[in-house]
């Protein structure tokens, strides 16, 4: 049942409510009770003044033997108020008149004289007096106990002590209110806060369960369906605003991988066409002179290399895609690394009649997947020679420019339309695929410039096509000069 966000975030409101009413009454209580003992104390000693006056004045109106126990009488009768006692000690502390010598003011409840004589003589509760010879006293008896107030004066002659009590009966009964009130206010409360909460909870949620329930329906058939978006700046929008461009940019991804299947069938039909009809021409004819056969075998070879080529080529896309190319960083001089590039393309270039010149450049130490950038520049060159007509010239240069190494190869080709050029890096795509094709020794694929786009990124660089026109074409890469750390020596 805790499974659910809405059971859970209910229990966790409920609890924290829970335990603020619980603080709150708990600090009300004690508050109230603690104010209401300080108005019965200031109640006991204003009583006890009044109690005390009326008390020295009966006693200047009569004088006589029995004076102080009449007057005491009289101002008994006089402040005889309910839940109130008097009682007059002499200086031995024997009582001479309480309000239980009233013979119609009987004593409210059950408490006796000699529980009160106890009580003082041993005080529960002493509060510090704050006058000479007064105390407060905290009395059990009656049916919630006494508090009075004892204070010791000079009448006739004599120290007596003048005690006021009063019952805390009344005062118990309003604090027992207030808890039988908390009792039942603090459960119904929470009662109606937990039942308030699972629905606001049920209520703000309902759009995440939407949500999920839609989601759940989107699978690869259905990934151009989106949520749909309320409110934006709210935090379920956001959600769904960030789910829906996970969504695009999943089915980009698709849309891609898709294209990527369909264009890789699509180029590794020609040449497995092209094998399967000259393997079948080959074997259909009975009587084949050998230069046929040499010739057939030499189709067929032209052919699996080109497939060879292509698939080598996926296969460093897709491990290059998923990020399962290992780099092998080593050190090297770059610009020898191009000039050996040069001197293979060399053959390529002579049979095109193409002059191919590299600028002496500066030495420029290295220290990257030299295999790799073998690649790059090799595919570069290849381009280069392939575009670019008999009679034509390819110029490398490779210089330093801060912390990169600059490689530029340069032809006298076609150049590529500008509608196009922003096309070249793409998968596939070749500007002008009759022509790529039949020119082609190895097959190009349209694939060269991805992989070395790639290659050059995989070494923090970038390959630009940074000219092309009608007069040619110049394909710049640069490379950091430190693209790993140095190896570390052990
Ligand atoms: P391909 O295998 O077809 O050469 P690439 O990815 O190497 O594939 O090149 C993509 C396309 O870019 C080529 O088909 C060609 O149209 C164009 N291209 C590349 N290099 C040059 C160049 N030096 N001159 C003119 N066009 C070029």
């Amino acid at each position: 049942m805790l499974d659910s966000v809405r059971v859970r975030l209910t229990f966790w409101y409920t609890t924290v409510l829970a335990l603020v009413l619980i603080l709150v009454a708990a600090v009300t209580y004690f508050i109230y009770s603690r104010n209401s003992r300080q108005r019965t104390d200031s109640d006991l000693v204003e009583l006890s003044d009044a109690f005390l006056t009326t008390l020295q004045a009966e006693l200047k109106d009569q004088p006589g033997p029995d004076s102080l126990k009449t007057a005491g009488m009289e101002a008994i009768l006089e402040h005889r108020f309910r839940d109130h006692i008097f009682i007059l000690l002499d200086a031995s502390g024997r009582p001479v008149v309480s309000s239980w010598d009233l013979p119609a003011a009987a004593p409210l409840d059950r408490f006796t004289l000699d529980k009160a004589l106890e009580g003082i003589s041993s005080p529960r509760s002493v509060h510090p007096s704050f006058r000479p010879g007064s105390e407060f006293i905290s009395l059990r008896g009656g049916r919630n106990g006494y508090r009075g107030f004892s204070r010791k004066i000079p009448l006739d002659d004599q120290l007596c002590t003048v005690i006021a009590l009063q019952s805390l009966h009344a005062r118990e009964e309003m604090l027992e209110d207030i808890r039988a009130t908390f009792a039942w206010t603090i459960p119904l409360a929470l009662l109606l806060a937990s039942a308030g909460g699972y629905f606001l909870a049920r209520k703000s949620l309902a759009p995440v369960v939407a949500m999920s329930s839609q989601a759940g329906r989107i699978g690869a058939a259905n990934l151009h369906e989106r949520l749909a978006v309320h409110n934006e700046r709210d935090e379920l929008g956001q959600l769904s605003k960030s789910f829906n461009s996970l969504l695009d940019r999943l089915s980009e991804s698709f849309e891609r991988q898709r294209c990527f299947m369909a264009d890789a069938s699509h180029e590794l039909r020609t040449p497995v066409a092209i094998l399967r009809g000259e393997a079948e021409v080959a074997l259909s004819q009975q009587a084949r002179s050998l230069e046929e056969y040499r010739e057939s075998l030499g189709v067929l070879h032209h052919e699996a290399e080109r497939l060879t080529h292509i698939v080598e080529d996926l296969f460093t896309l897709t491990r290059a895609d998923a990020g399962q190319y290992p780099l092998q960083p080593h050190d090297f001089y770059f610009e020898e690394l191009v000039g050996e590039c040069v001197h293979s393309a060399r053959t390529l270039a002579l049979a095109k009649k193409i002059s191919l010149n590299f600028q002496e450049a500066p030495e420029s130490p290295m220290r990257a997947d030299e295999s790799l950038l073998r690649r790059m520049i090799l595919n570069l060159l290849d381009n280069a020679i392939k575009y670019t007509p008999a009679g034509g010239q390819v110029t490398v240069t490779c210089r330093r420019a801060a912390d990169e190494y600059v490689l530029s190869i340069t032809d006298t080709g076609g150049g590529i339309s500008a509608d196009l050029q922003p096309r070249i890096f793409e998968r596939f795509f070749r500007a002008d695929k009759a022509r790529s094709r039949a020119e082609n020794d190895g097959g190009g694929a349209g694939l060269g410039l991805s992989i070395s786009r790639w290659i050059a990124e995989a070494h923090h660089g970038r390959l630009e096509l940074t000219r092309s026109d009608p007069h040619g074409s110049t394909f710049t890469a640069y490379l950091p000069v430190a693209p790993f750390p140095p190896a570390t020596s052990d």
